[in-house]
């Protein structure tokens, strides 16, 4: 259920409307607008009673939401979500035209690793760094991260290089930890449909980046998204990162159709990761020049200064030269589409 207020609501009208539900014992989440705020309902086991809202001052109308998501549709927000993301070299804006890169190792090894690779992309004018201190890993004998001392790492380089931090939580207790020391928490593929673990990040004071199970439907990653708002975490930054298929060539087959079908009906801004979603570095480029022009909101990619070295996914790393030709072809082709690369 969404109730729709006038553009000439007042503030004070929004807050009774909200007060309103939730003396009905449901979850008000109001969602400002360019021209109007809409207020979402959740909670509600059944119908809810639209007479008693619609008479209400400023209110236009109550509109039921069929659909199975209702806080991140366009419904609720017709205009595309902006996604601020503070980091000391300024902020960095994900959505509405305004494409985020993301560099960095797929794991935090030792400090001289992350600075190596921090001090070659920082010319390219990224500011956004990534690296797992978490790893979920398919082994339980693969390396699986360095836990809090790995954060430690990625919080001096913010320190060193002013990049902003994106890294994953794994559990309730990571998500504690890096949402300290991080700027995004991540929350991987195979946890997309981890509701315990959505519900934390939910009430987390800090922007997700939420990836597409392996085999997530479009409704199911949406429907992820959706207990990340209905927790009241509305900066929400959705990454397409490759599904399973028969097809055998590369890791993953990366779905860059689901870019322009969740922009159709979320507000949300997806990015796409296309080293997860390729598994190989020869097709990281092509892929990525491919993903902003489908309109990606910004990209997540693995870059190491010594792939073959790397304790993990080197073979899809690509190099800090090879990431800066790509930040110059993505200004270029974001260019033509009349979006711009920060
Ligand atoms: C990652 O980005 O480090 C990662 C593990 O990705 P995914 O969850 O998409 O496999
Ligand atoms: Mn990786």
């Amino acid at each position: 259920m969404l109730v729709v207020m006038g553009s000439a609501a007042t503030e004070q009208q929004v807050r009774d409307v909200c007060e309103r539900i939730e003396a009905l014992g449901l979850k008000a989440h109001p969602i400002p607008g360019a021209a109007r705020t809409a207020i979402g309902i959740t909670g509600n086991k059944g119908a809810v009673d639209l007479g008693v809202l619609e008479a209400l001052p400023g209110v236009i109308e109550c509109i039921p939401v069929s659909k199975p998501y209702k806080l991140v549709s366009r419904d609720a927000k017709a205009e595309d979500t902006v996604v601020t993301i503070t980091t000391p070299l300024g902020d960095v804006l994900v959505g509405g035209g305004n494409i985020a890169m993301v560099a960095g190792p797929c794991a935090v090894e030792t400090e001289e690793q992350c600075f190596a690779i921090a001090e070659r992309v920082a010319p390219t004018g990224v500011k956004l760094f990534r690296g797992g201190a978490y790893k979920p890993r398919t082994s339980p004998y693969s390396f699986q991260g360095h836990g809090e001392d790995g954060l430690k790492i990625l919080a001096n380089v913010r320190k060193k290089f002013g990049f902003g931090i994106i890294t994953e939580a794994v559990d309730n207790e990571s998500l504690d930890l890096v949402e300290e020391y991080a700027d995004v928490i991540q929350i991987g593929a195979r946890n997309m449909q981890n509701f315990s673990l959505l519900k934390r990040a939910g009430r987390a004071k800090k922007p997700v980046l939420l990836k597409r199970g392996m085999s997530a439907t479009l409704d199911e990653f949406l429907m992820a998204a959706e207990y990340l708002l209905s927790e009241g975490n509305y900066r929400v930054i959705m990454c397409e990162r490759g599904v399973r298929t028969f097809s055998d060539f590369s890791r993953n087959t990366l779905d860059l159709a689901v870019v322009p079908a969740v922009q159709r009906r979320s507000h949300l801004p997806i990015m796409v990761d296309p080293s997860h979603g390729t598994g190989k570095r020869s097709k990281v480029l092509p892929l990525s020049r491919a993903a902003i022009a489908v309109g990606a909101d910004g990209l997540l990619v693995e870059v190491h200064h010594e792939p073959d070295k790397a304790w993990s996914d080197g073979v899809q790393s690509i190099l800090p030269e090879e990431f800066a030709e790509l930040m110059l072809e993505a200004r270029q082709i974001a260019n033509v589409l009349h979006r711009v690369v920060n």
